[in-house]
């Protein structure tokens, strides 16, 4: 970097690593009061006793400790426990609680995945109750699970989740269940006495659980189908805890294999039942169950990632800079005393990238939280909102919402179009209707909550690996300031939990084709090139070119076959559908990013608090986003690449007298092979010259309808990429002159 520039960028240079007034307004919470008490009450916990417990060598146990339960009184102490409770079970949170649950988690992990995933698991084994269960399920479990308020004598009841089973059984396929239940007594007018065998694999909180939420199928023939089921500790039989899993990672949670043999009443049954010609008939089977719950816990789980990569800034700016200091030959002033490792490019560099992760993570991961909490409260009315107007329940219902889909895009349509342009009636009626609204919000749940659970974690746990790298030794080893050894580890637990990165882009491959979210996606480009046009240095250009390649990429392939002439984009083609899942996150985590630094630019200077170094963050933020956006065009163009060219046989050549021949027909683009010549439409036995060295003849011809396309928005994209080097490089120069503070922000 000259001196001039380094002149003109010091009043816009990053002084200070972001704090809680820059986040409150990155992640949209600047105005709730309750989740910034939430957080600093959650970090003593997570800085204090967890960081202190790690420290101390707590995980190097698999055994459930003293010590570890004892986390379990603080997480009580700080609300942890409650967090996902309603106010009218003994909550303190008013309204949907994702936004809630995933700040906790992001401050829990900021230090220990084990102790996050800890306070994370008694939630989900709430969750089939708060999301399907009958209200007196719901009072009764909830109202259990709440910590004792002061002068209450009862012991609080702790929840595990019980869906993975012994191989060969349940694991990413949650279809194949050996857990079975069955009727042992029915008599007429009583509530039927059920028999649950379950067992279990690697379940979270076992070791104290006192009631379990398990997923069972029947094996009687009085009982239809599968369900989930309320187990409790002092049900008659047995609830065999199991031994402790040997994990290498979050080892302050506890998890065992269980093995329950227990009789319950029928009406543990979650979501209840009705009896039909002698028939239980539970009201929800286990998939349903599983789906509504894990379509919102998935994303708290990205964001404990993602707070693990947002860590490894401090830890490593000041390994970092003091690598050199002490020696005999050490002189302060000097660029090797004050910069030290940073001198190098390529650790700034790679630092960068680690940082731009974890904003992009971040804000995907609560911008779709967010997302989640505003759904939330329709979502939850889905049956009323559709018994209301006549939509049947099961396979009509499909046919139903097919038939309404033309009004949904109607709808995306008119959003985008100026106020002044569009229908106001056809606007109001469609924008008030809402089945229409649940259709539309349906499809981007459906796409956004797997994309943050596969990208936070699975690309995240990658780029902690880069972190680990930049400690050098001290990297793997347990004394690694903010313990990033242990989170590179973590990470990769959470890539794996609630369904491992196969499970997360199976049901993108499916629901990233809905034309509804399509439609929405086009909409988001549009909006990204209006950014771009008032902030290019976001990246926001690169961004919309690379989600346009993705887009066309995505219809082509739907209508493509390969060399054999086999469809492409088919369920059973993972490496076509696969690929195409990533590259999505990719897009979808860069968009989030620069919509919470836009936000940052237009309303930081509302915080009086931030003036002073608002302009130096927001510069910061939106190089981060450039650097962010470059890397996903990227991924995007080579993957898309990949496929669109990938199914195709390389051109064969012959030589034909003086001259090589080739196969139109067989290459898409006569550009890839004879730059300077467009491809086209040639006659068999055109010849061309190649450098003069070999003349090259056309064989039998045939043009292939849209490569020029494929061509054009692949160069309009490598185009976008302008700027994009440049902005890593003040993001580079900007971490060698950010202030961090004295002291590390928990015990090492
Ligand atoms: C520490 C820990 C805590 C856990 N806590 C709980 C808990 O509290 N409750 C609970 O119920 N479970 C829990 N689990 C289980 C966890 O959810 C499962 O391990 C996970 O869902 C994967 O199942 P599996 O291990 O059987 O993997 P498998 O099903 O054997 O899959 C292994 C790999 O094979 C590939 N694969 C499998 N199927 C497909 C496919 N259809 N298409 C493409 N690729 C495929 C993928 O790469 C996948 O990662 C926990 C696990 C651990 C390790």
């Amino acid at each position: 970097m000259t001196a001039e520039m380094t002149e003109t960028r010091t009043d816009t240079m990053l002084r200070t690593l972001p704090g809680d007034d820059v986040r409150q307004i990155l992640w949209r919470f600047s105005d709730r009061f309750d989740l910034q008490m939430l957080i600093q009450s959650v970090r003593g916990v997570a800085r204090g006793p967890v960081a202190r417990l790690v420290a101390g060598g707590g995980r190097n146990t698999h055994e459930w400790t003293e010590e570890k339960a004892a986390l379990l009184k603080a997480f009580d102490e700080a609300g942890i426990t409650a967090l996902s409770i309603d106010e009218e079970h003994g909550g303190f949170l008013s309204g949907p609680k994702n936004l809630a649950l995933a700040l906790a988690a992001f401050e829990l992990a900021w230090v220990d995945g084990g102790a996050a995933t800890s306070s994370l698991a008694g939630h989900l084994a709430l969750a089939p109750i708060h999301e399907k269960g009958t209200a007196d399920q719901v009072r009764t479990y909830m109202t259990r699970s709440v910590p004792p308020r002061p002068g209450e004598d009862r012991k609080i009841s702790r929840g595990a989740f019980c869906l993975t089973e012994p191989i060969p059984f349940v694991g990413v396929d949650t279809g194949v269940l050996s857990g079975k239940v069955g009727v042992v007594d029915w008599r007429d007018g009583r509530d039927p006495l059920l028999h649950v065998e379950k067992r279990g694999r690697f379940i979270t909180n076992m070791s104290f659980a006192d009631f379990v939420t398990a997923a069972v199928e029947s094996d009687d023939e009085r009982i239809k189908g599968s369900c989930m089921v309320i187990l409790e500790k002092g049900d008659p039989g047995t609830f065999d805890r199991g031994a402790p899993t040997k994990k290498l990672v979050h080892q302050l949670s506890s998890t065992t294999d269980p093995v329950f043999s227990l009789d319950v009443p029928a009406s543990r049954i979650i979501g209840g039942y009705r009896v039909e010609d002698g028939v239980l008939i539970p009201t929800f089977n286990h998939g349903q169950i599983i789906e509504s719950v894990f379509r919102r816990t998935r994303v708290t789980v990205g964001l404990m990632t993602a707070a693990k990569l947002l860590s490894a800034v401090e830890p490593v700016i000041r390994y970092q800079r003091g690598r050199f200091r002490g020696g005999a030959s050490d002189q302060p002033g000097s660029p090797r005393h004050d910069l030290g490792l940073q001198q190098k490019e390529d650790v700034l560099h790679r630092l960068v990238d680690i940082w731009a992760t974890g904003e992009a993570s971040a804000s995907f991961g609560f911008g779709v939280a967010r997302f989640f909490d505003r759904f939330d409260p329709i979502d939850r009315r889905q049956e009323e909102i559709f018994a209301a107007v006549g939509i049947p329940a099961g396979r009509a219902r499909l046919r139903a919402m097919a038939e309404l889909q033309p009004k949904v895009l109607e709808l995306i349509q008119l959003e985008a179009t100026p106020a002044d342009l569009r229908d106001p009636v056809r606007y109001a009626e469609l924008a008030a209707d809402e089945v229409i609204r649940i259709l539309r919000e349906d499809a981007l749940a459906n796409v956004l909550c797997p994309a943050v659970k596969l990208w936070n974690t699975g690309h995240g746990a990658n780029m902690m690996r880069e972190a680990v790298s930049l400690m050098g030794g001290y990297g793997i080893t347990e004394d690694c300031p903010g313990f990033l050894g242990q989170k590179w580890m973590d990470a990769q637990l959470e890539a794996t939990y609630e369904g491992p990165e196969a499970v997360q882009r199976r049901q993108l491959s499916v629901t990233m084709t809905n034309e509804v979210f399509l439609a929405q996606f086009k909409q988001w480009i549009k909006d990204l090139r209006l950014i771009a046009s008032r902030q290019p240095a976001t990246g926001a250009c690169t961004l919309a070119s690379s989600m346009e390649l993705w887009v066309w990429t995505l219809r082509h392939l739907l209508g493509a076959g390969d060399a054999d002439g086999r469809p492409l984009y088919r369920n059973q083609r993972q490496g076509v559908t696969f690929p195409m899942a990533d590259a999505l996150c990719w897009l979808l985590a860069s968009r989030f990013q620069i919509l919470d630094a836009e936000e940052l630019r237009e309303k930081g200077p509302s915080n009086p608090s931030l003036a002073e170094g608002l302009p130096g963050t927001v510069a910061f933020f939106s190089d981060l986003c450039h650097v962010e956006a470059a890397r996903a065009a990227g991924e995007v163009a080579r993957i898309c690449s990949e496929l669109v060219f990938g199914y195709r046989r390389h051109p064969s050549w012959e030589r034909d007298g003086d001259a090589l021949c080739f196969r139109v027909d067989e290459i898409e683009s006569l550009e890839s092979i004879m730059p300077g010549i467009d491809s086209g439409v040639f006659a068999q036995g055109d010849v061309f010259q190649n450098d003069g060295a070999h003349a090259l003849k056309a064989g039998p011809c045939v043009r292939f309808k849209g490569m020029e396309t494929y061509a054009g928005l692949r160069s309009r994209l490598d185009g976008c990429l302008s700027g994009a080097r440049l902005a890593k490089d003040r993001a580079a120069h900007a971490l060698t002159e950010v202030m961090i503070p004295e002291a590390a922000d928990y015990p090492i």
